[in-house]
């Protein structure tokens, strides 16, 4: 049998566990009480929390904000008063293991720099809440099976923050690969790419594991997955382009290419920097194409195919419905559509990437 088949059998598999996992602690058991809100603690109060998360924790209609994990109490005291939850509901880093104490608080919503993500999804599994964890999932495989691990040991369960899997344009791509509606997609390209100025966690090695390809490329490789239908990829290979901010990315690359090789012919390209514009995807089938532009953004999105333009609604908050999912998921063992799984088959790619880049372009077998 065809190896990638078996990949993608042992995948499947691996998701099917994490939807297996029926032994869910006492007090999550009892959280799962049918139409009651869960409550997330939010991990980390930035950028991403303070514009996105918290605004959509408004909207949602099955969690809501109930706590915070921040270094800083006097933040946590006003997202407090902001969000409306107790004082007592606000933790430290070094404090999470308070939370096993507090059953107001379901899930935490991991949405520290990228080094930091294995500790704190840990951290909470051992306090025993289920987790979601901010893209990419850590800074390598070994992280991500650790991961894995701890939130299997203590039977909670672990979804990914990609927000992307509740925007209509990519369910759309997703559709047509399930459906090969212009038969199968043969040819992808996309590139996500943002100029970053400013002194930052991004571009120290330790806390981001790397540079646009862990922070904004995972998106790409995402839609690349999307586009194949799920198929396993065999192999990678990956050049970094010369940097024109050397003194300012001294630690991690500033644009970063690779092509990934699908079984049958199936090519995907992409392309990720912090120094130039880029923000589409294209898949071209078959029997035509489809092109998302402005991808990969909070909103924004306009899908057209070969066919002219496509209309859909598009939803209040991205992050509203994938918390809401994650937390049906929880409540009421509806499928979780972005699990811990799919987070640590990307990092086997970005690993791959990375090893390819390193190695003048070298092509890399992937192994999942
Ligand atoms: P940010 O720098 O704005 O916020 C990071 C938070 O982590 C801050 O509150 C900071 O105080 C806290 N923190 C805790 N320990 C820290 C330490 N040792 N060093 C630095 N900060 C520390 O970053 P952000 O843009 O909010 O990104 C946070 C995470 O969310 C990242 O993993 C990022 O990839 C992800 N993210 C995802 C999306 C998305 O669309 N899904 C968008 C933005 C960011």
């Amino acid at each position: 049998m065809n190896r990638s088949i078996l990949n993608r059998r042992a995948f499947l598999g691996n998701l099917g566990m994490a939807g297996a996992l029926a032994m869910m602690p006492h007090r999550a058991m009892a959280a799962a009480d049918g139409g009651r809100k869960l409550g997330v603690a939010l991990a980390g109060l930035g950028n991403y929390s303070t514009g996105q998360l918290g605004p959509a924790l408004k909207l949602t209609k099955d969690c809501r904000l109930a706590g915070v994990i921040t270094g800083s109490p006097d933040k946590g005291r006003r997202w407090a008063e902001e969000y409306g939850f107790p004082e007592t509901h606000i933790y430290g880093y070094d404090t999470m293991a308070e939370m096993a104490d507090n059953p107001d608080i379901d899930i935490v919503y991991v949405v520290t720099p990228n080094g930091l993500h294995a500790g704190h999804t840990i951290a909470a599994a051992k306090a025993g809440k289920h987790v979601i964890c901010e893209k990419p999932m850590a800074v390598t495989v070994e992280e991500c099976d650790a991961m894995l691990a701890a939130c299997r040991e203590a039977g909670v369960r672990l979804g990914m923050g990609y927000r992307l899997h509740y925007e209509p344009c990519h369910i759309e791509l997703k559709r047509l690969a399930e459906t090969s509606r212009f038969g199968r997609f043969t040819k992808m390209d996309g590139g996500f790419s943002f100029v970053l100025n400013g002194q930052q966690w991004r571009i120290e090695r330790e806390l981001s594991g790397g540079g646009p390809l862990m922070d904004l490329g995972v998106y790409v490789v995402q839609n690349h997955f999307m586009a194949a239908g799920d198929v396993m990829p065999v192999a990678v290979s990956a050049r970094e382009e010369p940097k024109e901010r050397p003194d300012f990315f001294t630690e991690v690359e500033e644009t970063i290419r690779w092509e990934m090789e699908f079984p049958g012919g199936v090519e995907a390209t992409g392309h990720t920097s912090y120094n130039q514009r880029r923000n589409e995807f294209r898949a071209e089938a078959e029997e035509g194409w489809y092109q998302i532009d402005s991808a990969f953004g909070y909103r924004g999105q306009s899908a057209r195919s070969h066919l002219g333009p496509l209309e859909f609604d598009a939803p209040e908050s991205q992050q509203a419905l994938q918390m809401d999912a994650f937390a049906r998921h929880v409540r009421d063992g509806e499928p979780n559509l972005v699990p811990g799984e799919m987070g640590r088959r990307d990092m086997v790619v970005i690993e791959a990437i990375y090893a390819s880049a390193a190695d003048d372009g070298k092509r890399v077998e992937l192994k999942f």
